[in-house]
């Protein structure tokens, strides 16, 4: 299994879980690697390894009028984070049964969210199940519980 480190167009960072790296090409090509928060097919992969920054500097924040703590890279996460949990159902340790009861077409597809083991996601993604990981700030879950 790879798990790659993506990326969006508009800068939103998550994990794509891929049978092999081919699959993830395959998937790419094909359109079928979304961003789970904005549903942007224009992913590019990140390179794990750190990596020298020679590209242009950043342009200036989007809306300079919102406050610093705002805006910060940190809040603008938590912010599609948020989203994401407000567009998605919590099936806790049932995620690896929903999903594929979707796939099978036994269950009404919709956003799901939950835990499932490295094992489960494996499985899912033999049988040609997509899986992501977003990794979730401490802060949003302790509001969350
Ligand atoms: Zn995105």
């Amino acid at each position: 299994m790879k798990v790659l480190n993506l990326q969006c167009a508009h800068g939103h960072g998550f994990e794509g879980w891929f049978a092999s790296n081919e699959a993830f090409e395959t998937q790419l090509a094909g359109g079928l690697v979304s961003c789970p928060i904005c549903a942007d097919t224009a992913i590019t992969k990140l390179l794990a390894a750190p990596r020298l920054n020679l590209g242009s500097p950043k342009p200036p924040a989007e809306t300079p009028s919102v406050p610093a703590a705002e805006s910060s890279p940190e809040a603008r996460w938590m912010r599609a984070v948020r989203e994401v949990m407000a567009k998605t159902e919590d099936v806790g340790e049932r995620f690896a049964d929903e999903a594929r009861k979707m796939h099978y077409g036994e269950a009404e597809e919709r956003g799901i969210r939950g835990q499932a083991s490295r094992e489960e996601a494996q499985t899912l993604l033999d049988e040609g199940i997509a899986v992501f990981s977003l990794p979730i700030p401490p802060a949003l879950k302790e509001t969350l519980q």
